[in-house]
């Protein structure tokens, strides 16, 4: 057997595994739940009474942390930069949608037995694209686009494909022709998605009233919805709608609707206010051109019931959405996940690619015209169709990912602060070891500054990971046992 040769990574390995505050720093980094490229801070931390205003303890980091920082997770939400910070950020959304399904963190538990609908809505057609269907009764995968009768585009093209995609083929979401696709529609669908949802649910509260009218309460929708690309690069929306009765007493109450309003009933009305709801964009500039703005025709709006195992399951709805909190919300195939400038939009529109002419496009016709010099006039640019070059790197999709309306659960915010007062009692917490006396009367006041992003070497970066490993072990085993207890 030779004797293992020691790289730089195992020698730093050693290093700190052999140093004296090794437990410690493990203790402290595992609070990084894994984040592969946490933020080091420094500086001081005080802990303040927060009746009298009077400092009770000060920390500074350089010497009372290890490593004289405190790492703080980076808290990305995309899997594609952080994993573990989007698994957290997966599992908290998960726990928010569920929260609106079947209660618990400061919702009731009678949400369980409201009406409620899962619905992905898609944007309309903007030419042909190569596409993968599944026959749902043999499980083969169709020819991808085949016709009757042929006759080639105005392009010279013949508009059909008899390949049958597998699942990861390059080709999916492509226009079968380039120019037969309407990438400029596109890109303002994408522009104006969000506000389409948001009319579509105005239209639906409209079209609750009369039932409301009938049984003399006040109706209301809420709902937490996930945003997410599909493959010819257009956004679609998953999202769960509820209905409740609002107390006119009490508006932040929660209370059951009329118990004739069915699941069903609220799928129909969804499905009326998604197929009603459409618009026209605002004139383009002076070209008095305007693109008409409405859902697809691809609907698939269906009933969930928690308790009495409808057709979905809350779980089910739930972990869906919470999967793509993280997943897909960049283009696919797109290099660019921050703001594009000149330059960049000029590298990578591409006249011969469906991304490259999406990029064109979304920059092309974000910009504001050069005779629009008033104040208002580009204030106006800037609220409409600004916002396609502003987001040219999204597509022109400037909406959030993750949304819900304000009395669906709880926020995110509030799970986070769940997650570290679970932390503060718990003992990874280095602050408690000093107070035992933490609690709601004082304040945690942080003077802290950026000291860099990531770990110090490639064996912290391991450490840190496997500890976090063991810690979420820890939590799972220790919830294992309190639900069997
Ligand atoms: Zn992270
Ligand atoms: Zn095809
Ligand atoms: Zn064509």
């Amino acid at each position: 057997m030779t004797a293992p040769t020691l790289t730089p990574a195992r020698r730093q390995l050693l290093h700190r595994a052999g140093s004296d505050g090794h437990s410690r720093w493990l203790a402290h980094t595992a609070n990084t739940r894994g984040c592969t490229r946490p933020v080091r801070l420094t500086g001081s931390i005080h802990t303040v009474d927060s009746s009298s205003g009077r400092i009770l303890d000060t920390r500074h980091t350089a010497t009372h942390m290890p490593d004289g920082v405190l790492y703080v997770p980076c808290g990305d939400r995309r899997a594609s930069v952080c994993p573990p910070c989007a698994e957290t950020y997966r599992a908290d959304t998960y726990q928010l949608i569920k929260a609106g399904l079947t209660g618990g963190k400061g919702v009731p538990t009678s949400v369980t037995g409201h009406p409620a609908v899962f619905a992905t809505l898609t944007a309309p057609s903007f030419g042909p694209v190569h596409t993968r269907v599944v026959n749902a009764k043999t499980g083969k995968v169709r020819p991808c686009r085949i016709r009757r009768t042929i006759t080639p585009c105005p392009h010279g093209r013949l508009l059909v494909c008899t390949q049958r995609h597998t699942d990861t083929s390059p080709a999916l979401g492509r226009p079968i022709c380039l120019d037969c696709y309407d990438h400029a529609a596109h890109v303002v669908w994408n522009g104006w998605a969000g506000e389409l949802w948001r009319r579509t649910m105005i239209s639906l509260n409209r079209a609750l009233r009369p039932w409301a009218k009938a049984h003399g309460v006040k109706l209301r929708v809420s709902y937490g919805k996930v945003a997410e690309y599909q493959r010819r690069g257009v956004v679609h929306f998953h999202a769960l709608i509820r209905l409740d009765t609002v107390d006119l007493d009490d508006p932040d109450a929660i209370l059951a609707p009329p118990a004739d309003i069915t699941a069903e009933t609220l799928a129909e009305l969804v499905a009326g206010s998604v197929t009603a709801t459409g618009f026209r964009t605002p004139d383009y500039a002076d070209t008095g051109h305007t693109w008409p703005i409405a859902w697809g025709s691809q609907l698939d709006i269906r009933p969930v019931n928690g308790m009495t195992g409808g057709e979905i399951t809350s779980e089910a709805v739930a972990a869906y959405l919470a999967k793509y909190a993280t997943k897909a919300t960049e283009p696919a195939g797109l290099p660019v996940t921050s703001r594009m400038n000149a330059q960049a939009a000029e590298h990578y529109s591409d006249a011969d690619t469906h991304l490259g002419r999406l990029i064109a496009y979304a920059w092309q016709l974000g910009g504001c015209p050069s005779d629009y010099t008033s104040d208002e006039q580009q204030q106006d640019w800037h609220d409409t169709f600004g916002r396609l070059r502003r987001w040219t790197h999204m597509l022109g999709f400037g909406g959030h990912f993750a949304t819900k309306s304000r009395r669906y659960s709880t926020t995110h915010k509030a799970i986070r602060a769940q997650r570290r007062e679970w932390q503060r009692s718990g003992q990874l917490d280095w602050r408690t070891r000093h107070h035992d006396d933490v609690d709601d009367t004082t304040l945690i006041v942080c003077d802290l500054t950026l000291a860099g992003i990531g770990w110090n070497t490639t064996a912290d970066a391991q450490l840190a990971a496997s500890a976090a490993a063991r810690a979420r072990e820890h939590r799972a085993l220790a919830k294992q046992e309190r639900t069997t207890a």
